[in-house]
């Protein structure tokens, strides 16, 4: 089957030259067929697809396009199941914000994605519908939480998904898996039916096979929302008439202690290679220090508040109110039987933590101690921003983790650090720029607040001259 991406699709359809039902019935089959590989689908949404399908007039740049959502978003009477078996019946009356505006467009959903246990995970390996297999090499594993997502972008079968990034979520699964992934500023876009995590960091993202097709995206799924109190009323630009080549006034930082960290000579030849490529087109790149106490700190700081956060919004599925039910003789007793059988342990042990830091006793010495080292985080950020418009990291100090290897890995500095774009609220967007061991590795790209435009320009003119673009994944062959 041959991979579009969004433009080249929405130019194949316009000129005559796919015709979309019969493209629908390759899609279908091949969907089934990654489906066996990667096991990436939380449901096929195929007869959704096809009422989309009928509804779409192919004159705007998404009418017609194939795409999935992240098991997380509300679908209207489609399951949504957030990976957990406690949702595993619910069929939300409602769609999110984001898929309102996806149909408006004339959007057609394939499918709703795999994802790690209520956004909570970066492995995928704690999905309701069992592990998530990577593209590029079925015995490792996509990462997570948009898992599903990131697989079936980098399958090829669809141009874009929508995924949520609370730490990493989006920008983890689309540097293993080797596609475009991007979190944009916390308010950019309404959250409106987002089954959430932790709603101070969470964002909701898209994940493509390029930069032009992420301007496209994104444009269409930022903005005001009145269901969303937190969104924002800024304007957002025409990111993909504002795309520029031109980097040359950009000032760009790095952070040398995260570099110095890494053992892996191949992957720091890598970002070696990019900082070259950005020198080459005329940005300043400069190596600076990020203060050792607050790196040291992301990652307690992060669990803590993700984990109080995630803690107090799911207090709700108790059975009772909401979730599926034990039958037991005491409200008690409903509401622990429900909660052991409805969760995974990995997602108990969260909120575990979440019960421990927002403990009475606890809330000043952790919680409130965490948002204080936060802001003091956010500070020092700003502090950066008033002297660089972006910085660059790699998006993991390693390849996508086999199966077996997946839960041993501990955060590293490197991993840890894409949680300053969710405790800062900044854009920051994931970009494939090479390969160890046939596998793909990524860069991370992190802006000022609302502005995505400077971030995407950046990826766009490094992805302009690398040789990664277009290069796709299907079954045991690769195809440029
Ligand atoms: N990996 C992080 C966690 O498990 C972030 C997940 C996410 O972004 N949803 O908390």
């Amino acid at each position: 089957m041959k991979v579009y991406s969004i433009e080249s699709l929405h130019d194949a359809f316009q000129s005559g030259k796919v015709e979309p039902k019969d493209y629908y019935q390759q899609i279908y089959k091949e969907a089934q067929f990654q489906q066996k590989r990667l096991n990436a689908f939380a449901y096929t949404t195929f007869g959704k697809a096809e009422k989309d399908l009928k509804n779409a007039d192919f004159q705007n740049i998404l009418s017609g396009i194939p795409y999935v959502l992240k098991d997380n978003l509300c679908t209207q009477n489609i399951y949504t199941t957030a990976s957990s078996r406690m949702l595993e019946d619910y069929i939300p009356t409602y769609n999110a914000h984001v898929v309102d505006l996806l149909e408006r467009q004339g959007c057609c959903l394939i499918g709703k994605s795999s994802m790690d246990e209520l956004g909570m995970g970066f492995t995928n390996m704690t999905a309701l519908t069992g592990p998530v297999y990577n593209p590029w090499d079925v015995s490792r594993i996509a990462g997570g939480s948009s898992g599903g997502s990131a697989a079936l972008v980098a399958s090829g079968l669809i141009p874009f998904a929508l995924g949520s990034d609370t730490g990493d979520s989006i920008r983890r699964p689309a540097g293993y898996c080797g596609v475009v992934g991007m979190k944009p500023t916390w308010g950019r876009v309404s959250r409106y039916g987002l089954i959430p995590y932790a709603s101070s960091l969470d964002t909701i993202g898209a994940l493509t096979r390029n930069v032009r097709d992420m301007a496209i995206v994104m444009k269409n799924i930022s903005g005001h929302d009145h269901r969303d109190m937190t969104s924002s009323f800024q304007s957002v630009p025409r990111y993909f008439h504002h795309l520029s080549l031109d980097i040359s006034h950009l000032k760009i930082a790095f952070f040398k202690n995260i570099y110095d960290s890494l053992t892996d000579l191949q992957m720091k030849k890598i970002f070696d290679d990019m900082v070259v490529l950005l020198k080459q087109q005329g940005a300043k790149v400069d190596e600076i220090d990020f203060p050792e106490r607050y790196l040291k700190s992301l990652v307690p700081v992060y669990n803590i508040i993700a984990n109080g956060e995630s803690t107090s919004n799911h207090a709700c599925l108790d059975g009772i109110k909401y979730g599926m039910r034990e039958d037991e003789k005491s409200i008690e007793d409903i509401v622990i039987q429900s909660r052991s059988r409805g969760f995974t342990k990995s997602t108990q042990q969260r909120f575990i933590l979440g019960m421990l830091v927002l403990k009475e006793e606890n809330q000043e010495k952790m919680f409130r101690k965490s948002q204080k080292v936060r802001r003091l985080i956010v500070e020092e950020l700003n502090h950066i921003f008033q002297h660089y418009d972006l910085i660059i990291s790699l998006n993991s100090d390693s390849i996508a983790p086999h199966i077996q290897d997946a839960m041993k890995k501990s955060s590293s500095l490197v991993d840890a650090q894409l949680l300053l774009a969710n405790l800062a609220g900044l854009p920051s967007l994931t970009l494939p720029c090479g390969f160890v061991d046939d596998m793909p590795v990524a860069i991370n790209l992190t802006g000022r607040l609302f502005e995505e435009q400077t971030v995407l320009n950046c990826a766009y003119a490094l992805e302009n001259v690398l040789p990664f673009k277009n290069q796709y994944v299907r079954g045991d062959h690769f195809e440029i």
